[in-house]
């Protein structure tokens, strides 16, 4: 099954039904990070609603599916931003076409992919379709950051909050379907925060994936602090990844077995790293990239912050 959904059990068990009890909304709302699998499992929607054998998810192999796979179904249409955004003539585009009946399907299905990308004038243009969708549409919008949206457009849909996956569960799917081994599936998993699709990428990225040591656990000086914080900036979920080697760090500090470790094959070099730390500064440290996390959230200066949590993340020479 090479298209078997990857995790999403439960959103994809209440799509279902509603499909099977005819009660599929006008428009959803797909929440959360990205490459967390928003946009598959809203793909898997549209050809489920369409599908014409099955009730319980898509067949995969009716003409409806197959078209949808192939990315020529009439009654699909996936809408992405325009160099940065969403332009208000695409809205106007799809507002032309979504007056008139399915032209082979049961519903017509219009995924905007990155909603938070729509400036305000296409939002507001949208706004007038979410208020009175025609009957036998469906309008499945994703977004990463739900505060950027029209808190009218957003009122306007059924909101689905889509959670990374847990990272053994995730590993797990990775050693089932690549034949990859369990140190691997882990790093990937790890690395990926739980997204599927960016462990996918990774997984595809090639077989030698190795993860290393962050950097910061073994940079004692400032400059190279600096360094470090400005590759954060270019990829913030790093923090994800570096607060699972400090708990690391903090379990065999305080002499829990190897195989407890995220970073299982990484032990022995942990093991030696641990020397260079109290507890008082792994408790600190991981505190200190969660309060850093938050920051971020509130839009304070990026750079700043990260420069200042490589700061005190630094080991004490
Ligand atoms: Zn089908």
């Amino acid at each position: 099954m090479q298209n078997a959904i990857i995790g999403h059990h439960q959103i994809l068990e209440q799509l279902y039904h509603a499909i099977a009890s005819n009660r599929v909304a006008g428009a959803y709302l797909f929440v959360g990070v990205a490459n967390v699998g928003k946009e598959t499992v809203a793909l898997h929607f549209a050809k489920s609603i369409n599908c014409r054998t099955s009730d319980e998810g898509a067949c995969d192999t009716c003409l409806s599916c197959r078209k949808a796979d192939a990315g020529n179904h009439p009654d699909l249409q996936i809408i992405r931003p325009s160099g940065t955004w969403i332009k208000i003539d695409q809205i106007r585009e799809l507002q032309k076409r979504i007056i008139y009946r399915p032209l082979e399907g049961v519903r017509k299905v219009y995924i905007l992919t990155e909603a938070e990308r729509m400036n305000l004038e296409a939002a507001n243009c949208l706004l007038k379709t979410l208020e009175e969708p025609p009957a036998d549409s469906v309008l499945i919008l994703l977004t990463t950051n739900l505060d950027a949206l029209l808190p009218t457009l957003r009122s306007r849909c059924q909101i689905i909050p889509f959670h990374p996956l847990v990272i053994s569960e995730l590993a797990e799917h990775l050693m089932e379907r690549f034949n990859i081994d369990e140190t691997q599936a882990f790093s990937i998993a790890t690395t990926a925060g739980g997204a599927v699709g960016k462990a996918l990428a990774l997984v595809q990225e090639g077989g030698d994936f190795n993860e290393e040591i962050p950097e910061i656990m073994t940079a004692s000086d400032r400059l190279d602090a600096f360094r470090i914080a400005e590759k954060w900036t270019q990829q913030p979920e790093a923090l994800d990844h570096l607060v699972t080697w400090y708990r690391d760090l903090a379990l065999l500090h305080q002499g829990a077995p190897a195989d407890l470790l995220t970073h299982v094959h990484h032990a022995e070099q942990l093991k030696q790293l641990t020397a260079h730390y109290s507890r008082l500064q792994l408790q600190s440290a991981i505190k200190a990239i969660f309060e850093t996390k938050a920051m971020l959230q509130r839009n304070v200066n990026a750079t700043l912050a990260l420069e200042v949590l490589a700061l005190k993340l630094l080991r004490r020479p």
